[in-house]
């Protein structure tokens, strides 16, 4: 099996299911998102384990064997992974395609990068030059098959919906998402995000009007910071 993100108490719920890993992959840094690959590799020391660049050339993946480049694309097991460098919640950020090599499935994994009616927040780097980034790399995503499942990293849908109705709760999208919400809602629907997660419409000109914003990163921007203060 492959593993995202490993939290730190992974080991014992592989073994209880009698799962073999043989290959990790981090989005990024965070302590969250990396703290199991200790505990992995001690007990499995033969497995791969897969960061962005970035990360890995800065030693903040621990025990990586490969820093990936944005665009490569490598072969685990029955996958080809394609790995995105999407900056914006941190510098080195990676978004992961799967893609069977024979059977229709394909799963994305985005870290942090986008939550269920949300997205993350800018945690390094400055505000002003890392917000932009975090909306190409939204784009990036956006861009991506809208029948892949979405698997983000934390299930904040709920509070996201809240936050996104106080600002406009007149939005059908946002009213019909709030009424048909299932928790888990992880993994995420692509095309759903974009009918209804307000970061993904920013280029919406009615949206840009009725916030009073001039452009797709102003709305953007405006967004995220009422976000971070929610
Ligand atoms: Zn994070």
């Amino acid at each position: 099996m492959i593993v995202i993100d490993p939290p730190i108490n992974l080991c014992s719920l592989l073994e209880s299911q009698n799962l073999w890993p043989v290959a990790i992959f981090n989005t990024h840094h965070h302590f969250d998102h990396i703290d199991g690959n200790s505990a992995l590799f001690k007990k499995y020391p033969h497995l791969s384990i897969f960061g962005g660049c970035y990360d890995v050339d800065r030693n903040r993946i621990p025990y990586a064997t490969k820093g990936l480049k944005d665009g490569e694309e490598i072969c685990i097991k029955n996958y080809i992974v394609k790995a995105y460098h999407v900056p914006g919640h941190t510098l080195g950020h990676m978004m992961y395609l799967f893609t069977h090599k024979t059977l229709n499935i394909q799963h994305i994994f985005c870290g942090d990068l986008l939550f269920g009616a949300g997205c993350g927040r800018v945690l390094e780097g400055s505000f002003k030059e890392q917000a932009p980034q975090l909306l190409q790399s939204l784009n990036i995503l956006k861009s991506l098959d809208t029948s892949i499942p979405i698997w983000c990293a934390h299930e904040y849908t709920q509070k996201n919906i809240e936050f996104s109705l106080s600002l406009i709760p007149e939005d059908i999208p946002l009213q019909k998402r709030q009424l048909s919400l299932s928790i888990p809602s992880v993994p995420l629907n692509l095309a759903i995000e974009k009918e209804s997660n307000l970061f993904l419409r920013c280029d919406d000109l009615y949206l840009q009007d009725y916030f009073k914003q001039p452009d797709s990163l102003s709305l953007f921007c405006f967004l995220r910071m009422k976000r971070n203060h929610y």
